[in-house]
């Protein structure tokens, strides 16, 4: 196990450790298989050993940027009521996670819950797993937005609250990976990750492929086991701005950066902007009424720039392919 830049790089494979070319990951070269099926164990832990856990496994938040585990249940204090909410979905990933934990890991699920009763006896938990009117939708993984759609609490103040530690947010795929390592001993070296296939019409496959992969583990097998027409991939999802790679130049799984990878198999069209034609999609489309149609008037300060969760939703639907998302982030600084 190597620390690096803060963050800990579990290497549970057979291979060659060396650091990536921009020298700021390390990579590692597998040459075997590495995979476990560890049975389930019940097991109590006080505050200070599921720290040690969460260290000991490396886990992070799945929905917050840049956050462990360790450093962010350390930060709610444990005699104050604040909330502690349990979604079903996920930030990156369009897997049903929910599904997976309640069909193959209910005690380790149950057992959790009562783990944070015991640990944080005065925090409200709202829990949103078994609610059968939820579906997911982006944005319904970014959590202040989830916040703002379930409490019908305005965007600015679900985000004060989460950056104020009044709500303990764990969404779904964050969940996974703890009831992984507290109670089958996996610490967090493997992650989903979903290969989405665009045709030359631009036409997605909406069928993900997924694959259960090893931090560090090649990616040369993706595009070895798919159609040679895919020649082109970018891990950036459609509501952000693609970087578009060479499919033979995919390297090394990074548990922390990928969930998704597209390949395309045309490049995607340079973007080109035309004129603002009055559409008013944008704003339509806005899920939180941030009012983004202001930005293209030149009208900065009617955009309702707390209001925005940086979803990326305007800018898909904008027909005169106007990247509304850049002019957001000229914004948010
Ligand atoms: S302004 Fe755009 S990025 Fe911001 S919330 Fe609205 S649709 Fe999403
Ligand atoms: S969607 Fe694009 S073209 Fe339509 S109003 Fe908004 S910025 Fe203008």
């Amino acid at each position: 196990m190597l620390a690096h830049n803060g963050k800990k790089v579990l290497a549970p494979v057979n291979g060659v450790a060396s650091l990536t070319p921009d020298q700021k990951y390390f990579q590692i070269k597998q040459d075997g298989s590495w995979s476990t099926t560890s049975p389930y164990h019940s097991r109590n832990y006080d505050f200070s050993a599921l720290l040690e856990a969460f260290d000991a496994g490396a886990l992070y938040s799945l929905d917050l940027i840049e956050t462990p585990l360790k450093d962010y249940f350390q930060k709610f204090n444990r005699d104050s009521n604040f909330k502690i909410v349990l979604s079903p979905f996920c930030r990156y990933q369009h897997l049903d996670f929910e599904e997976m934990i309640l069909r193959d890991m209910k005690d380790a699920y149950l057992s959790f819950i009562e783990l944070l009763r015991s640990i944080f006896p005065k925090a409200e938990i709202s829990n949103f797993f078994e609610v059968s009117n939820l579906d997911f939708e982006h944005p319904n993984g970014i959590p202040e937005y989830f916040l703002h759609k379930q409490f019908q609490t305005p965007v600015d103040k679900t985000r004060k609250s989460l950056i104020g530690y009044e709500v303990l947010f764990l969404g779904a795929e964050t969940i996974f990976h703890i009831l992984r390592k507290l109670y089958y001993d996996e610490p967090f070296t493997k992650r989903h990750l979903a290969v989405f296939l665009v045709d030359r019409k631009g036409r997605m496959d909406l069928e993900p492929r997924q694959f259960f992969l090893t931090n560090g583990q090649s990616l040369a097998f993706i595009p070895a086991n798919l159609d040679k027409r895919y020649k082109i991939a970018s891990f950036e999802t459609v509501f952000e701005e693609v970087n578009p790679m060479d499919v033979g130049s995919l390297g090394y799984f990074n548990i922390y950066e990928h969930c998704s990878i597209t390949l395309y198999e045309k490049l995607p069209a340079s973007r080109k902007e035309f004129s603002c034609i009055d559409c008013m999609e944008c704003n339509n489309y806005c899920p939180t009424n941030a009012n983004p149609v202001q930005l293209i008037k030149g009208k900065t300060e009617e955009f309702e720039k707390d209001l925005c969760v940086s979803c990326g939703i305007c800018t898909v639907y904008c027909p005169s392919g106007i990247d509304i998302r850049k002019r957001i982030e000229g914004v948010m600084v």
